[in-house]
């Protein structure tokens, strides 16, 4: 029986996503036993239930209101929505919140050897592609006539396998296209993994839930970017050595016990600190430079 007041949240059973969802569910405090072959596991000690699915399965799952809400590459829930979408104003998802990792990007790639001036040079090209729908309306829109055909795997030994003069497939680092001969072209759609949740009514429970959960995932989101900065430095180099230290906000300085020049510095900073600015702020007189990780973050 179902039980109506457990929050039902999707990720990738098995994939580039799956360990960064599990990573960041735990970061958020919630105990989850995961059994490999288990499609459902439930919290131990949150009224929340983990669904492990294929990817593509997860954007259906949402849209059907089968769970709440998914971890899922914005890729993936876009091209499941163009391809539902009879009317472009219903609302199937909602995009909660954009994740800090699976970033791709949806490129036209053609083959190294093959001359390319603008978008015009693909006209009439016959494209491999797993994402038809995101390929169309980018085409569409800049009025290049194009065939495709769908492969949901080994997209990019097409075109070396003469099938496809094209293909139009998620990069991230490009080695792959490398590797096979080709060249990318035209990024037509950025994505990143991102929190979604189902339209229709949701319990007050359930919105609690939702509210508090999001509330951790921004505050472990916030702690993986920022750093907590210490460091000494005399008193009458402050200035410079704060303006070194962008991203910094409101710094505490306290006295330093034993020492009449010199002050403690103590910051969160929301950008990580370079050798180089290390180098210069040592130029200034600081020393004990500690770079430390965040744990957690509330603000
Ligand atoms: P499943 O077996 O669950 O269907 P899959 O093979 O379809 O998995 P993955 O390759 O695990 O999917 O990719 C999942 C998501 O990871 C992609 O939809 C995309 O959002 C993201 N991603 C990030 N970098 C890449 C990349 N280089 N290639 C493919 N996907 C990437
Ligand atoms: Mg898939």
């Amino acid at each position: 029986m179902l039980n109506k007041n457990r929050l039902r949240i999707a990720i990738q059973k098995s994939g580039r996503l799956s360990q960064e969802s599990i990573k960041l569910l735990t970061k958020c405090g919630i105990k989850i036993n995961l059994k490999q072959q288990q499609l459902i596991s439930f919290s131990e000690n949150m009224p929340i239930d983990v669904v492990r699915v294929r990817d593509d399965d997860i954007p259906g799952l949402v849209m059907d209101q089968v769970v709440d809400l998914g971890i899922i590459g914005k890729n993936v829930i876009e091209e499941e929505s163009l391809r539902r979408n009879i009317d472009p104003k219903k609302i199937l998802y909602t995009i909660l919140q954009r994740l800090d990792f699976g970033s791709c990007r949806l490129s036209l790639s053609i083959p190294i050897s093959q001359k390319y001036i603008n978008l015009k040079s693909l006209n009439n090209f016959r494209i491999a592609t797993s994402y038809p729908y995101l390929l169309k309306k980018y085409l569409d829109q800049k009025k290049i006539n194009f065939n495709f055909f769908i492969l949901n795997g080994s997209v990019e030994v097409a075109p070396s396998a003469g099938l496809s003069d094209a293909i139009c497939d998620l990069v991230s680092t490009g080695a792959t296209l490398e590797a096979n001969g080709l060249k990318e072209v035209e990024v037509i759609y950025s994505s990143t993994a991102c929190l979604v949740s189902r339209t229709g009514d949701v319990s007050d429970i359930k919105k609690i839930l939702i509210n508090k959960l999001m509330t951790r995932i921004q505050g472990v989101i916030k702690a993986r970017e920022s750093k907590y900065i210490m460091l000494h430095a005399p008193y009458s180099k402050l200035q410079s050595v704060i303006s070194l230290l962008h991203g910094a906000e409101h710094p505490t300085v306290s006295k330093l016990a034993g020492e009449t020049d010199k002050v403690a510095i103590h910051m969160v900073s929301s950008e990580t600190l370079f050798w180089e600015t290390m180098e210069k702020l040592k130029i200034l007189g600081a020393s004990s430079i500690l770079v430390l990780p965040i744990e957690k973050m509330m603000e």
